[in-house]
């Protein structure tokens, strides 16, 4: 198993900064030592980050795209970076990261907990909170997931998929965005990921909330594309939403100005996929709304809902609750209803609806074998169905 991963991970030319082998201990992200105390007893090591290997705790463009991203690295992330490298050598603490999602631990924390709340409080207004508090998020994901998580499918290295996925070419005339949380980058039940594992970077691009680098990016495609080609998928049933059919049906009310028979490349219909959980998803639906109301001066970016929802998984779905709120799903399911309407039906939609359910299943397998191995029961994530999306 050992020996797959390395010799996938180099196949794939991945960069990692710390030897492999640092790793190969049982270290889980899932039932974490909570403090320095537990740590010490705790089954599960806590990681440490050598990050003078990559030389001063830079964080290379290559490293940072290396996660699927396509912005440069985003310059507060850089600077989040360089101050926690900076607070390590002032301080004399090392850092260590634990837990879901990487999180800072031990005595470090407690230094940088004191550190970054002061800085959060002294920033006036919420934009910049927010984009403080998501470069923060996302500096210490990638330094707490290097070298431990494969970059392709930020799954744990020894549980690495990415020889099991099959890449699939989305039609040219769809683009996905992934508008994804910073408390979504690298978890490794995330299924935004798989979209850019199957599909490519260029036609499913991750969007982190509140990095202004990658914000940037996904309005000024939108703003070239014109609202009548920007669609978000968003499962509340509060927002004003449109089925697929009522909106890509030729003399449908909507678009009736310029009713979408998709030819060619500069038509493509832009879907955002809001990849985060249920409470931060209205957060993130009025940060879209307000960038829009900049972009082309009305609040309102166009909704569309499922009308097959989770029916659509059900072959997928050992728990009831694993439906709309899986971003992979959401895609599966947009592509499955547009394949249905003669306009799109020569795209080769369900074919690509089903690689992203082939990827969703190995995706699931390789998640439910880990937490076998580990000797927990599945079960559990029968209750949890956040654990999967
Ligand atoms: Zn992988």
């Amino acid at each position: 198993m050992l020996a797959t991963t390395i010799t996938t991970s180099r196949a794939f030319g991945f960069k990692f900064s710390l030897p492999f082998l640092i790793f190969s201990t049982k270290t889980h992200m899932d039932s974490p030592p909570r403090n320095l105390f537990m740590s010490s007893v705790s089954r599960s090591p806590p990681r440490e980050a050598h990050i003078e290997d990559t030389g001063d705790g830079i964080i290379s463009l290559q490293e940072w795209q290396g996660w699927g991203s396509v912005s440069p690295l985003p310059a507060m992330v850089n600077q989040i970076v360089g101050d926690l490298k900076a607070l390590e050598t002032k301080t004399d603490a090392q850092m260590s990261f634990g837990g879901i999602g990487g999180k800072l631990q031990g005595d470090f924390k407690v230094r940088e907990d004191k550190k970054h709340r002061a800085t959060y409080q002294a920033l006036g207004d919420s934009g910049k909170k927010l984009q403080f508090f998501a470069a923060r998020q996302i500096a210490c994901r990638l330094l707490g997931s290097r070298g431990y998580l494969c970059q392709k499918c930020w799954l744990a290295m020894e549980d690495c998929m990415c020889s099991k996925v099959k890449p699939c070419t989305l039609w040219h005339g769809v683009r996905f965005w992934l508008y994804m949380h910073p408390k979504d980058f690298l978890r490794q039940n995330n299924t935004g990921k798989l979209l850019w594992q199957v599909f490519g970077v260029q036609s499913a691009t991750l969007c982190l909330f509140g990095i202004a680098e990658d914000e940037k990016i996904m309005w000024d495609a939108f703003k070239h594309a014109g609202k009548s080609k920007v669609w978000c998928l968003y499962p509340n049933k509060n927002a004003v939403t449109m089925s697929v059919q009522d909106t890509f049906s030729p003399g449908s009310s909507a678009n009736l100005e310029d009713t979408p028979v998709m030819t060619d490349g500069d038509k493509t219909l832009n879907f955002v996929l809001i990849d985060g959980t249920w409470s931060n998803s209205a957060a993130m639906f009025n940060r879209l709304k307000e960038q829009a109301e900049s972009a082309w001066g009305e609040e309102d970016i166009p909704c569309i809902s499922l009308s097959m929802g989770a029916s659509a998984m059900h072959k997928l779905r050992p728990q009831p609750s694993w439906d709309r709120t899986c971003t992979a799903a959401a895609a599966i399911g947009l592509l499955s209803e547009l394949q249905l309407l003669p306009e799109f039906s020569s795209y080769g939609l369900d074919e690509q609806a089903e690689a992203v359910e082939d990827a969703l299943v190995v995706l699931l397998e390789a998640l439910t074998a880990r937490r076998l191995r580990m000797g927990r029961s599945i079960t559990r994530k029968l209750r949890h169905n956040r654990d999967i999306c």
